[in-house]
């Protein structure tokens, strides 16, 4: 990553460049902290679900899929916690009309003068705190009146927890076993930011693991090395991963254990997932509202209980923008800088760019032959314009992990070269092994 503060911006200006994430409505003037994906953008991120499902559900045999509804019951919402109790501190400012979190002052800066916090400038009028739910509200049917209410989901856990027995009927489950879920969650943040660190929708890859109580720590301590051994799979700089344990007044009112996974971005340390020993909380809660009864029966053992849960709660948005910041770098080559995204090359979006040399002598229909052959199987570009180190260039900054130049030598040889992102180096390869030279580099 490059060492840089301007680092974030840069970033949001080479996404928007190349096609990865756009501000959402631009052309109205932009919608707040809600942002688009572009070609490359949905690529890059559909590779990052794919690898958290292919860990979490088609490696294992303890855990299963579901796909449940962004709208519930509103009473899940009450079950949950979530109506009384998802809110966060508000303060105004009478003076500009400005917003801020009460507990994050220290942190925000006036709009005014931008050098002091909220609440130093002269005439600052600060209100004192109130509470401010951050579900967003809808009407379910036409007629819009209390009764209609329901909540766009704050988080995905919940539409786990209502199916818990569904999925254990209809498996072959016992306890231990868990239930995986990614969809997308939304929050009316008071302080969205960072580009798409902290946006009010956003999709979340949720995985809720039913153990039986008293087995509950052992199996929080190995999903929080397994969850932090996934990042570290991807490619992430170690030194820039690290788990913070919840202290007493940041656990949650549910949670007897909690660790955050946190990564070193330029604007600090900051959670990318969480891991939670959530107890028997939730399903308890939803057995009293819903007046069902969610008991495990143990045959084996001949008994019923509560089973306790281990949570681990990942944004995908912001595991996209942590690959993102960490491939990020710049480098001097020949006088020139060269910005390159370097994507470990399972999770890069366009595997590998193919060019004729030049446009003629029968490089390009050679190229195109390879070129259609691969698109079979694999993301690949074709560019056959400007001179080949702007090509490479321009595929560094889109993080494409390998060039293939069809040239003279293919013509007669029928060999390429492949050239590599982070060495530049060139290997020839023939023809007929390309993809096979491809394939082996690609897995994570
Ligand atoms: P924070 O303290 O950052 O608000 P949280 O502790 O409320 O996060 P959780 O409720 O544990 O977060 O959510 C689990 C994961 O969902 C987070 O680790 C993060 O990756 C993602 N997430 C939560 N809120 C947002 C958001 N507003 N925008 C993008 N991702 C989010």
């Amino acid at each position: 990553m490059a060492n840089d503060s301007q680092v974030m911006d840069k970033l949001v200006s080479l996404c928007k460049r190349r096609g990865y994430i756009f501000q959402s409505s631009e052309i109205y003037g932009g919608v707040g902290s809600v942002w688009d994906y572009g070609p490359l953008g949905v690529e890059l991120q559909r590779n990052v679900k794919e690898a958290w499902w292919r860990a979490m559900v088609h490696e294992r045999d303890d855990i299963e899929g579901l796909d449940a509804g962004i709208l519930m019951h509103p009473r899940v919402w009450e079950a949950s916690g979530h109506v009384a109790g998802f809110t966060d501190p508000l303060v105004d400012c009478k003076a500009c009309k400005a917003r801020f979190r009460a507990d994050q002052l220290e942190e925000s800066s006036c709009p005014r003068k931008p050098s002091v916090h909220p609440g130093e400038f002269h005439d600052c009028q600060l209100t004192e705190p109130r509470l401010f739910n951050l579900m967003f509200k809808t009407f379910m049917g036409p007629v819009e009146d209390q009764a209609a209410i329901v909540y766009l989901r704050p988080e995905t856990a919940q539409g786990i927890y209502v199916n818990y027995l569904n999925v254990l009927n209809s498996s072959r489950q016992r306890i231990p076993f868990g239930i995986a879920q990614i969809g997308k969650a939304f929050r009316n943040e008071i302080t969205p930011g960072n580009f798409i660190f902290r946006t009010r929708e956003f999709e979340q890859m949720e995985m809720q693991f039913f153990v039986k109580p008293g087995s509950d720590e052992e199996w929080f301590e190995r999903w929080r090395a397994w969850r932090l051994e996934w990042h570290q799979a991807l490619g992430l700089a170690p030194a820039r991963l690290r788990l913070h344990q919840h202290g007493p007044e940041e656990l949650a009112h549910y949670a007897k254990a909690a660790f955050d996974i946190q990564y070193e971005f330029p604007f600090g340390w900051q959670e990318i997932e969480g891991v939670h020993n959530r107890t028997d909380f939730d399903l308890g809660r939803h057995q009293q509202y819903s007046g069902k009864k969610l008991e495990y029966f143990d045959q084996a053992a001949n008994e019923r209980y509560l089973p306790y849960i281990v949570e681990t709660s990942a944004g995908a948005d912001r595991v996209t923008l942590t690959l993102m910041v960490d491939a990020y770098r710049e480098e001097q080559v020949e006088g020139e800088t060269r910005v390159v995204l370097g994507f470990h090359p399972a999770i890069a979006p366009i595997k590998a760019g193919v060019f004729p040399l030049v446009k003629k002598d029968g490089m390009p229909e050679l190229a195109t032959e390879l070129y259609h052959a691969l698109k079979r199987r694999l993301p690949v570009f074709y560019d056959d314009s400007g001179a080949i180190g702007r090509r490479y260039r321009r595929m560094d900054e889109a993080g494409t992990p390998f060039c293939i130049t069809v040239d003279g030598d293919t013509v007669s040889a029928r060999t390429v070269t492949v050239r590599h992102r982070d060495s530049m180096s060139q290997d020839r390869v023939g023809l007929d092994q390309v993809e096979a030279y491809l394939r082996e580099r690609l897995e994570v």
